[in-house]
């Protein structure tokens, strides 16, 4: 039985771009359990954009990550001793861990710890497609965009977790779905292996009007959703190709993240196309969650959502891995291997 646990605090904030200096690994040895914890051994750290803004402590919708502590993030794990009635060792668990290999926790705690199934959706999964990023997919596709079949959806960042999601979504509620992403490996692999009917490589357009050409070819008669992953110039050649009536799902603006100003180029369009521009945070909708992971489970186990992952070796490996995610170096959902 392990006695120390290899940790990642958050030690300072960054400026601009982070960089591995923000973050410090320490040892801690392991205390006894209480009665009612629960010692969780982490098999997988998720690694999410969403972590960037919480090194930071400008004004958003969650509080900052405070210092020297423990970074946040999602795990999935094993329970490895139990001095809890609910959790027996060997159960597989999904929670909020943190950067670390091991967490101890007080089970009777309501939602700290979730049992999984694993007999047909793996592990890391609920950490992707069966998890919080597929959620998010599943919650703007549907509860803001609400495609009709025969419509076109675009997505960002469309080879990520969040954004593959998003496209087969709309394709299994018979939707035209166009992705972006950056460069074309990214590419093929959303048209080829997730089945989109089309991928543009953001990349090979320096300029606007070029990027919009592309967008206008792919989606002949249209955008009639768009799900925002990115911002940028992206937003603005979707809007110049945005339909009356059509829905944008403000779900993440990772050109922005490290402070880069975002300008919309022709926010008028909102009012000419007289479309609905929605932001939302996918925690804050926590009563759909069920109706969301029944359908992501039952897809995931049946073959039909397919996704792909990034995984980096050891606890050690987390800071530069996230780095990489937010530079787009990861293909799929970026999660760090603990076991
Ligand atoms: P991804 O797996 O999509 O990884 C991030 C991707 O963003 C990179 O791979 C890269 O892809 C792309 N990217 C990074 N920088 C840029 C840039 N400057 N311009 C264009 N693309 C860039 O991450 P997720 O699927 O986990 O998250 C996708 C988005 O969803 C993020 O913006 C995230 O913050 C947001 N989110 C929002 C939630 C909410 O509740 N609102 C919840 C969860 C996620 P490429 O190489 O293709 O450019």
């Amino acid at each position: 039985m392990a006695t120390i646990n290899r940790q990642i605090l958050l030690v300072s904030r960054p400026q601009a771009e982070p960089s591995v200096d923000n973050f410090k690994l320490v040892e801690t040895p392991l205390p006894e359990l209480a009665d009612g914890q629960v010692l969780v051994r982490n098999h997988y750290l998720s690694l999410d954009p969403y972590m960037r803004g919480r090194m930071s402590e400008a004004k958003s919708y969650a509080q900052p990550q405070p210092l020297n502590e423990v970074m946040i993030g999602g795990t999935v794990g094993e329970v490895v001793a139990s001095k809890n009635a609910h959790f027996a060792v060997g159960d597989k668990v999904v929670g909020m861990g943190g950067w670390q290999e091991f967490q101890l926790v007080d089970g009777n705690q309501r939602g700290v710890l979730q049992k999984v199934d694993t007999t047909h959706v793996p592990l890391s999964a609920y950490l992707g497609a069966v998890g919080m990023p597929g959620v998010t997919g599943w919650y703007g596709l549907t509860q803001i965009i609400a495609p009709k079949a025969g419509e076109t959806v675009v997505v960002s960042a469309a080879s990520g977790a969040v954004g593959g999601a998003v496209g087969q979504l709309a394709k299994a509620r018979g939707c035209r779905a166009v992705g972006l992403a950056g460069g074309q490996e990214k590419c093929d692999y959303v048209v080829k292996e997730l089945g989109f009917d089309a991928c543009i490589d953001y990349k090979q357009h320096k300029d606007l009007k070029s990027l919009s050409m592309a967008l206008k070819e792919a989606c002949p008669n249209g955008i009639d959703g768009y799900f925002e992953n990115v911002g940028g110039m992206i937003l603005d050649a979707v809007m110049m190709r945005a339909n009356a009536f059509s829905r944008i799902a403000m779900c993440g603006m990772i050109a922005g993240y490290n402070g880069e100003p975002i300008p919309m180029q022709y926010p008028q369009l909102i009012l000419v196309n007289r479309m609905k521009v929605e932001g939302f945070i996918v925690s804050e909708h926590m009563e759909l969650w069920p109706q969301a992971l029944k359908e992501l489970g039952t897809a995931v186990a049946t073959g039909k959502l397919k996704y792909r992952e990034t995984v980096s070796q050891g606890i050690a490996s987390a800071p530069e891995a996230f780095l990489g995610l937010l530079k787009g170096k990861n293909f799929g959902k970026q999660l760090v291997k603990l076991v």
